[in-house]
């Protein structure tokens, strides 16, 4: 078995492994992750659909991404108990650390095969977190929030707003493409070839997600999501992760390349913020 599939025994002997389970029942286990990049850092791991990408799994299913979400609920809650348990978190105000100190989500490009989402707290101050690419996958848009995985989003007026933006500056594009000779169709019609995929690679559109975090989007349209051309895209996707530079999830301080900087940072972030541990 490969490491790939490490998840799978917290699923098949949740009994085997005491430590590290802090939850099972019939839909799902909930464990702290083994090699936590935070302090707390618990994985949700759904029995249903396992083999699925994080990025397809709640795709056209909100039954299944509401069930998920109640548990999502109960990890929120787990934790908030855990939190009594060290004394400088048990002072703090847990609710409040529950609603703004936590990440829910998954990686775009998940490391193991087993489905999983993440609920990890933003300090990221961890000896588990070893290098650049262990923190820009839960501080870049590699990490794409539970929320956004939702197939039917309750889209607000500010959302909406954005949306509107985006399509007019999309429409300006086109019609610049004029000045190089091109009328906006044409120029249409050439972006379009650009981005069909070969002929032998029939085009699905009628499942293509609509619901995907856009910058994924170019990944899975009307693509399998194990087709050789998305997971070639999926490694362009990590090697640009990797090129981005070290942003601190405090303050927004840019360390470039500079990991041994950032985590002297998070450290003294860290004692800043909860300086009686
Ligand atoms: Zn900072």
């Amino acid at each position: 078995m490969s490491f790939r599939d490490a998840l799978q025994t917290y699923l098949d002997n949740p009994e085997r492994h005491k430590d590290q389970v802090l939850w099972s029942n019939e839909d799902v286990v909930i464990i702290r992750d083994l090699y936590p990049k935070s302090t707390f850092h618990y994985l949700i791991l759904p029995k249903l659909h396992t083999h699925e990408h994080p990025l397809y799994a709640f795709k056209e299913n909100e039954i299944f991404y509401r069930e998920v979400e109640n548990y999502v609920k109960l990890t929120k809650e787990i934790l908030r108990q855990n939190l009594n348990k060290h004394d400088a978190f048990a002072k703090l105000d847990g609710e409040n650390f529950i609603n703004t100190f936590l990440k829910v989500g998954v990686h775009s490009i998940p490391s193991l095969k087993n489905l999983h989402i993440h609920v990890i707290s933003k300090d990221f101050h961890s000896p588990r977190l070893k290098n650049k690419k262990h923190y820009n996958s839960f501080n870049t848009d590699f990490f794409v929030d539970f929320e956004k995985l939702c197939p039917y989003p309750r889209q607000n007026s500010e959302e909406e707003e954005e949306e509107k933006e985006k399509e007019a500056m999309l429409k300006s594009e086109a019609d610049t493409d004029i000045e190089s000779g091109l009328s906006a169709s044409e120029s249409d019609d050439l972006e379009r070839k650009a981005d069909e995929p070969p002929e032998t690679i029939p085009q699905a559109p009628e499942n293509k997600p609509h619901h995907i975090y856009a910058p994924f989007s170019h990944l899975i349209a009307g693509k399998s999501p194990h087709s050789p051309e998305t997971k070639k895209k999926e490694t362009n996707r990590l090697e640009d992760i990797l090129k981005s530079p070290l942003i601190c999830s405090y303050c927004g301080r840019n360390f470039d390349n500079k990991f041994s900087s950032l985590k002297v940072h998070l450290k003294q972030e860290f004692n800043k913020k909860f300086s009686s541990i």
